[in-house]
């Protein structure tokens, strides 16, 4: 009978010392993956400040940014609110640079308050200014200037020049202008040249408009809304006596207020409002 061999089973001792070395290299590897993690970050940057575009550079330059961006504003804001740097001329100043015979009646307060008036008589000729006394003020009459574009100076020294042209016998006791401007050209106790048969008893106002249609801007509607209801409650007139031209003649004239009589039913009712609150 042969004997059958078995491997040699190895001892404790050794199998304890192998599973120690794999332990061992375990470690090491452990450690120097750790330390490999380490210089990464000391190389980018401070790992408590963050990296790529949280770095500090990054947060320095945003901040620098914002700061910049605060005082250009806060620069804005100065410049813009300095009355001063964007004072805009204002009618008046305007006015002042092309004539210099007028007078301006200040704004007064109320619903029916007087509304700014630039006095800039036309002289006296029988083409525009005849200097006749008003029998009496019965109504005030609106008028277009069916000029689109021009503006209340323009149509004011258009009336004086009649005295030179005598192309025709016009004028208007006040012109509002494409920016709410007033101007009187007739003194409120003589006739003007503007409603025919009723030049002896009614008050005249022509409106500028910028397009053909007559339309007027808001600032001219609301300049006119302020001086009729002014007049009307300085005359003590209704605002059923508040007519267009075209009531007195048939002629197109204020032609926007006449091709929509719903906006002329509104302009009435704008002016009894004011007269209204006046009480
Ligand atoms: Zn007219």
């Amino acid at each position: 009978m042969s004997q059958i061999k078995f491997p040699k089973r190895k001892s404790g001792r050794k199998r304890k010392i192998q599973a120690y070395q794999k332990l061992l290299y375990k470690k090491v590897l452990f450690y120097k993956k750790k330390r490999k993690k380490r210089t990464f970050y000391k190389k980018g940057s401070n790992r408590k400040m963050g990296r790529g575009i949280f770095s500090r550079k990054n947060f320095e330059i945003f901040g620098t940014i914002c700061l910049l961006s605060l005082a250009v504003v806060v620069f804005g804001h100065v410049v813009r609110w300095n009355p001063t740097a964007r004072k805009e001329p204002n009618v008046v100043q305007q006015k002042l640079s092309t004539s210099e015979d007028y007078q301006i009646l200040p704004a007064e307060s109320g619903p029916c308050g007087r509304p700014e008036i630039i006095q800039d008589f036309i002289v006296e000729n029988p083409y525009s200014r005849s200097g006749i006394p008003l029998d009496a003020v019965n109504g005030i009459v609106v008028h277009y200037v069916a000029n689109a574009g021009s503006t209340a100076e323009e149509n004011r020294n258009y009336f004086e020049n009649l005295k030179d042209t005598h192309l025709t016998k016009a004028s208007s006791h006040f012109i509002i202008g494409l920016d709410g401007e007033i101007i009187q050209c007739i003194p409120l106790d003589e006739i003007s040249y503007a409603s025919n048969e009723r030049n002896s008893d009614t008050i005249s106002i022509e409106c500028c408009h910028r397009k053909e249609n007559g339309k007027f801007t808001k600032k001219t509607y609301k300049s006119l809304v302020k001086l009729t209801a002014w007049l009307c409650a300085s005359y003590g007139i209704p605002s059923s006596d508040v007519i267009r031209h075209y009531n007195v003649t048939g002629k197109l004239c204020p032609l926007y207020f006449v091709r929509h009589e719903d906006a002329w039913t509104e302009f009435l009712s704008d002016i009894q409002k004011k007269l209204e609150k006046n009480g």
